[in-house]
């Protein structure tokens, strides 16, 4: 899957749970004995919906959250996909002022007000919390703001008291992983960079995965000069090949200084800023440094140990298909498992383990959780969306793959005055005709491609996407358009 390793999604893909699990009848009895029959531990995406729907199916559900009701929602809400799509939306306004002049528009020089975006974002988050709360209340589930670690495998210890449960859910996320360089104390993460005071004119950002990519694109649009630092070839390590050159050629016309096989060897603070000194020996002086190099997950003080739950690298929670522990009693899901760190499948997966433990809604067939075509969207300026294999996976799980690929100037940069283009591609498993990749870098791409999403999951092959009539005039039909080959059979990707 494009961004996804393979064999990661490949063997959770086996997840597929059996209808005849226990059902809600056969817990109840055994569950008496406990103060609830689900507690739990985290109240970001996949906590809050487990313990949401647990309660609606009639089960008694606690649930602690370590921040209080101004941290429901969790990562997602607070200091992840939320607010950074609102800063990206405030970015790509700085494109829109731009090219509004060649549609006839006089725009004065804009100017962003980031203590105003700042105080927006703040009030639109702090209504979210309010929503969650809502949603637990009205649900039935009793909201513990504290922190809360493991005594034993039905117990869990609160500030100043403890609580029993016949199963325990952890959902505790991950946490930012900066690496031990000199000076790191100067460094911010994704946590901070939303309340940065002042804003930063120029920008250094190291690494080369999703959360680097995407505030390298938002502040270099809301008018920081950015510098991107990654380690390795080229970012965006595990995306189709094509789609990582042609996102990092995009970022820099757009103005990234986007450098490649680049690290830090040390950060100083100086009259003039920080002081980051490169490996290359070259430095640079910056006004903040945001360090985006992977997040770990988050088991401090959990007392996992002590309780015999087993931890894989990181301390990531092991569980097996039914997002089980070793002990029993004890589930996990989301970031804190480092499988697949994104919100729609840490609440895909609760909605399984709810229907696992307590049985499926009225009338609902038993939900499972599959980790095959899961679509994914990086929100860079432009953006990048995927789902399916990439080249190179598809080549060596497929064997005979048809490449068609799109390159393209959008029709709205005929005016625009924008020299920013756009790329699609189909990859083609030529024994079935199925689509089993798909990859956009370009306008909405997420928006796009999330309905194509449904075509790869559904098995549309080649022939059905040919049949398919397109929208006109818009990108997204060049996805049904695409006639000639740009690579066959076994031919290698560039
Ligand atoms: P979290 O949402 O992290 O929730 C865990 C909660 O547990 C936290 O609220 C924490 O305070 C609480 N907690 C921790 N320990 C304890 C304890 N001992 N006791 C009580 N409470 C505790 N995903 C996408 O799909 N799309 C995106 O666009 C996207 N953008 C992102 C941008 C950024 C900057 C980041 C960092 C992440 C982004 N993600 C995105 C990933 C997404 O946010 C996570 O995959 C998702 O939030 C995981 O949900 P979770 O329930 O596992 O954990
Ligand atoms: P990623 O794993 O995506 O990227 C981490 C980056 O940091 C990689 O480029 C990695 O390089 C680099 N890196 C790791 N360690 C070091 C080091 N010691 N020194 C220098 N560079 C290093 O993590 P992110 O923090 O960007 O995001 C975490 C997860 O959150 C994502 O994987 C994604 O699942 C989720 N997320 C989803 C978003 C979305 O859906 N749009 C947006 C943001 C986050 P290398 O490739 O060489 O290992």
């Amino acid at each position: 899957m494009g961004g996804i390793p393979v064999d990661r999604a490949d063997s959770l893909g086996k997840a597929c749970f059996n209808a005849v699990d226990l059902q809600k009848n056969d817990r109840t009895p055994m569950m008496e004995h406990f103060d609830f029959d689900l507690f739990v531990i985290g109240g970001g995406s996949g906590g809050v919906r487990a313990a949401r729907m647990a309660a609606q199916r009639g089960a008694r559900v606690a649930l602690a959250e370590a921040g209080g009701v101004a941290r429901l929602g969790g990562t997602c809400v607070n200091v992840g996909c939320i607010p950074k799509k609102l800063y990206s939306y405030a970015a790509h306004y700085a494109e829109a002022f731009e090219e509004a002049h060649g549609f006839g528009w006089e725009v004065q020089p804009p100017k962003l007000n980031w203590p105003l975006l700042k105080s927006n974002r703040a009030r639109e988050i702090t209504r979210l919390n309010g929503v969650y709360l809502q949603l637990l209340t009205s649900a039935g589930v009793q909201l513990f703001e504290q922190h809360a670690r493991l005594v034993d495998a039905h117990t869990v210890q609160l500030d100043a008291r403890r609580c029993s449960a016949g199963n325990i859910l952890i959902a505790t996320g991950g946490w930012p992983s900066v690496p031990n360089v000199p000076g790191r104390e100067h460094a911010l993460t994704s946590n901070e960079i939303f309340d940065l005071e002042p804003f930063p004119a120029r920008l250094l950002v190291v690494g080369g995965g999703y959360i680097a990519c995407e505030f390298a694109s938002i502040f270099n649009g809301l008018g920081s000069q950015v510098i991107q630092l990654y380690r390795g070839e080229q970012v965006l390590r595990g995306f189709d090949d094509e789609v990582r050159d042609f996102i990092a050629a995009e970022m820099r016309k757009a103005g990234v200084d986007l450098r490649v096989k680049s690290g830090v060897s040390g950060i100083e603070r100086t009259e003039d800023g920080l002081m980051v000194r490169l490996n290359g020996g070259d430095s640079a002086t910056v006004d903040a440094v945001l360090y985006a190099t992977g997040r770990a997950p988050n088991v401090q003080g959990m007392g996992l140990e002590a309780v015999g739950v087993a931890q894989g690298q990181d301390g990531a929670i092991l569980v097996n298909e039914h997002y089980q522990s070793s002990v029993p009693s004890i589930y996990a899901l989301g970031d804190v498992t480092a499988r697949i760190q994104l919100t729609p499948v840490a609440l895909g997966e609760a909605m399984a383990l709810v229907d696992h433990l307590f049985g499926p809604a009225a009338g609902k067939a038993q939900r499972g959780m599959s980790y095959e075509f899961i679509p994914t969207a990086v929100f860079t300026h432009p953006n990048i969306g995927t789902v399916g294999y990439t080249e190179a996976q598809a080549r060596s799980k497929f064997g005979r793959i048809t490449a068609y690929r799109s390159d393209f100037k959008p029709l709205k940069h005929t005016l625009s005055g924008s020299s920013e283009r756009t790329l699609m591609k189909l990859l083609v498993d030529d024994a079935s005709d199925r689509v089993v990749g798909l990859h956009m870098v370009g306008p909405d791409a997420g928006e796009v491609v999330q309905g194509f999403a449904v075509a790869l999951k559904a098995g549309a092959t080649k022939a059905v996407f040919d049949a398919t009539v397109g929208i006109h005039p818009t990108a997204a039909e060049e996805f049904v358009t695409m006639r000639e080959p740009v690579r066959e059979a076994a031919a290698a990707a560039p």
